[in-house]
């Protein structure tokens, strides 16, 4: 019996390399981004003509309360658009559609459907050809708006030339999966807001995605090829120069589906990390802030898992050469886990390295919708 083999000791530094990294991030972005000012200038009072899309497949159980909640905007009426977009839903959802509209005929609302069901971002390139504000805003139907004000304070953000995009922060509508979606929030949250302060954050959330229309032209709608459409624009549109941000106070609540939660984790892993290869392949020749971020996210995505995945499977064959320290850091490893943060970050890794296998065989694009019961 040995006390300690080399193998440990590479297991240790992987180990090291993989908290350390992300958790000097973490205290990077607290430290040293979130305390900064914006440096935007923003106009509580800008109006602009807007369009709201919401993309719908199979919501007919949703799709009223959803409407009901940008009906409560408090944003001027003729400035306002709304297209549902819906593709071939088999539940009732676009007659539900119908029978709210006309019960609300103040609000500008077109209801198109597909004959075919193509996946959201085509659905959304469908729309896009029917949009006339200047604005375009994406809102996913299982998720609401926290305030009356969000849609004029998403408006006072783009009121700066030099934003492009505006996304919000999250919130869970239920806790998940024994917490593990609120303590991932928290952790998430202040990264997109830090980085959003240094310049411009490459993840987006489709529970509130705007863009300027004009934008969205110049990069021709919609990425139909891989799944995080919303990312993938915003980190598009900072790569030609503007800002992609998410400010403090725009915040989203989301369904979190109870049954399927870790499918629902790995396939919106696939769609980030189909993002990240996809942008990094780009080669940004953009502003040195938003190139530190976008590499340090592409590292944690994409490389920082599998760095823990190694250091995990060094240790059995310390432990078969007969390493007692393997035995401990293997026993602590595990234990640890009723530690709630250190679950969460464990369970994160696991779900990016799972996307990266399902990847190989599924890109998903098109999806089951989970139920949130
Ligand atoms: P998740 O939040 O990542 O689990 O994705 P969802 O299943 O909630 O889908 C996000 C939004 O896109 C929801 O409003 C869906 O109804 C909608 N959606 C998903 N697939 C399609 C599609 O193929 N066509 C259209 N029009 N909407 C879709
Ligand atoms: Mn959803």
């Amino acid at each position: 019996m040995k006390l300690i083999t080399t193998l440990d000791i590479v297991a240790l530094a992987l180990a090291a390399i993989h908290f350390g990294v992300p958790l000097t991030y973490y205290y990077w972005c607290k430290k040293k981004w979130l305390p900064r000012p914006w440096n935007l200038k923003t106009d509580p009072n800008y109006r602009p003509r807007v369009t709201i899309i919401v993309p719908t497949y199979n919501e007919a159980k949703l799709i009223e309360k959803k409407l009901d909640n940008i009906y409560e905007q408090e944003y001027p009426r003729d400035k306002l658009e709304v297209i549902v977009i819906d593709s071939a839903s088999t539940d009732g959802t676009p007659e539900k559609v119908k029978q709210w509209a006309s019960r609300h005929p103040d609000l500008n609302l077109k209801l198109i459907q597909e004959p075919e069901r193509r996946g959201k971002a085509h659905a959304l390139n469908t729309a896009l050809k029917h949009v006339t504000g200047d604005i375009v805003i994406i809102t996913d139907v299982d998720a609401w708006w926290s305030s009356k004000n969000t849609l004029a304070e998403t408006a006072k953000w783009l009121a700066d030339p030099s934003v492009g995009a505006v996304s919000c922060l999250k919130k869970p509508a239920t806790p998940g999966l024994a917490g593990i979606e609120e303590g991932y929030r928290q952790y998430y949250n202040t990264l997109r807001l830090a980085e959003s302060k240094a310049w411009t954050t490459p993840i987006f959330h489709g529970e509130l995605a705007a863009f300027k229309k004009n934008l969205l032209n110049k990069l021709g709608g919609f990425p139909t090829h891989i799944g995080a459409d919303d990312s993938h624009t915003a980190t598009r549109i900072a790569l030609i120069g503007y800002r992609a941000i998410i400010p403090e106070n725009i915040l989203c609540i989301e369904i979190v589906p109870q049954k399927s939660y870790h499918t629902w984790r790995i396939r919106r892993a696939q769609h980030l990390i189909q993002h990240f290869i996809k942008t990094v392949t780009i080669k940004p020749k953009t502003l040195k802030p938003f190139k530190s971020i976008l590499y340090m996210e592409a590292l944690l995505h994409l490389i920082n898992p599998w760095i823990l995945l190694a250091a995990i499977l060094l240790l059995p064959i310390s432990i078969v050469m007969g390493s007692l320290l393997a035995v401990i850091i293997l026993m602590l490893g595990t234990a640890l886990l009723i530690y709630g943060p250190y679950r969460t970050w464990a369970t994160a890794q696991l779900y990016l390295i799972a996307a990266v296998v399902r990847n190989l065989y599924t890109k998903e694009l098109v999806w089951e919708k989970l139920s949130s019961t």
